[in-house]
């Protein structure tokens, strides 16, 4: 039996963010409802025209400031379900709290809502991050789900504002994801919790973006290596992390939801390591269009050890996802850049 089902309704904030706009549609395509949570009007006005076919079974709330206390307390009312997506990602916040704040308050506040205002709600699905997962590593380390990224919250702590800003980005997917944790044991409520924690996503876009400046921080980095040729060699061939399609993530979101077994679990959402030179190669492999001319690196030259890898028996085991390959990113992503005419 699963956890939820469609006709189910389910609550997606900060919905017009880049994997937010795949969960909520993935969401709607099986039937269920979805409401979703932005900060603005200005923010709402692309996904009503987008999710229209859709009818009643889509509407938004706003919800101007996720760190305000009881600021979803309406949002969460006669929900199911929740995924929680919003939070900052970026890297360029100079105060650490900067991102610190909105994710971690954002993430109890939601939780606390949920709590005090839904007794609907069976499962609260947080998307948080292998950021809350990884340490920094000299030799290579397998990780797995079992694993806490201290380093940052502790590097974050002694140096503030000094600390590397991927660092504060990854203090506050820790202090986060570890928040919600710590909630639902102190309340043991009736609803289970699962977190996913996906690596650099990647793949088309559907939210409201009208130029590459725009792009939210992951499409931003495939199109600055892949498309604009702002990578020098040596950062082509380096280890980058590793990578998801935005589609499996979304997919991985539903399951998450549907799938009895998922509750109660962090799940890694991770396809493999990377370096941009491989994207490179099958981008310029399956390159959809006949006039771009793609910046080509070093073909067939690749990181040759990735320190950090991932063990992802847990999310074969619960949603064994079949996941994307490059080739078939990088195709549907350079074809929605060539519909751009970016
Ligand atoms: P995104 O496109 O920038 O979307 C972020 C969403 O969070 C937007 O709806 C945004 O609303 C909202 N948000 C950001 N800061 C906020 C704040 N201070 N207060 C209220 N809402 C705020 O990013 P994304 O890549 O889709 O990320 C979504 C989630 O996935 C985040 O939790 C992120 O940590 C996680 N994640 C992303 C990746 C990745 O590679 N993209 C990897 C792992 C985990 P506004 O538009 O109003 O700012």
């Amino acid at each position: 039996m699963p956890a939820i089902q469609a006709p189910a309704k389910v609550l997606v904030t900060g919905a017009n963010g880049y994997i937010a706009v795949w969960v909520v549609k993935y969401l709607l395509d099986q039937g269920y409802s979805v409401r979703g949570t932005v900060r603005s009007e200005s923010k709402a006005a692309h996904l009503r025209e987008f999710f229209k076919s859709f009818g009643d079974k889509f509407e938004l709330a706003i919800v101007p400031d996720i760190t305000v206390e009881g600021a979803f307390d309406e949002a969460v009312k006669g929900m199911d379900a929740i995924e929680h997506t919003a939070s900052p990602f970026h890297l360029n916040a100079d105060d650490p709290d900067e991102l610190i704040k909105p994710a971690v308050e954002g993430t109890v506040g939601i939780l606390k809502s949920t709590l005090a205002h839904a007794p609907t709600v069976k499962r609260v699905v947080v998307t948080s991050s292998v950021a809350a997962i990884i340490e920094n590593q000299d030799t290579p380390r397998v990780f797995t789900e079992e694993d806490w990224n201290d380093q940052a919250v502790n590097w974050t702590k002694k140096d503030g504002r000094n600390a590397p800003n991927g660092m504060k980005y990854r203090a506050s997917k820790t202090l986060a994801e570890k928040a919600a944790w710590e909630l639902h044991k102190t309340h043991a409520p009736s609803w289970d919790l699962v977190t996913l924690n996906p690596p650099f996503v990647l793949g088309p876009l559907l939210q409201d973006v009208s130029s590459p400046a725009e792009l939210n921080t992951s499409s931003k980095a495939f199109y600055d290596a892949v498309v604009a040729n702002l990578r020098t060699p040596e950062e082509l061939v380096a280890s980058t992390g590793a990578w998801i399609d935005v589609r499996d993530l979304a997919l991985a979101h539903r399951r998450a939801l549907e799938v009895e077994e998922a509750g109660g679990n962090r799940i890694l959402i991770v396809k493999e390591a990377f370096c941009w030179q491989e994207f490179l190669d099958a981008a310029n492999k399956v390159n959809p269009s006949s006039t771009r001319k793609l910046p080509v690196g070093t073909p067939g030259k690749y990181a040759t050890q990735h320190l950090i890898t991932y063990n992802t028996d847990k999310e074969k085991r619960i949603f064994g996802l079949q996941l994307s390959d490059k080739e078939k990113l990088a195709r549907d992503i350079l074809t929605d850049f060539d519909q751009k005419g970016w």
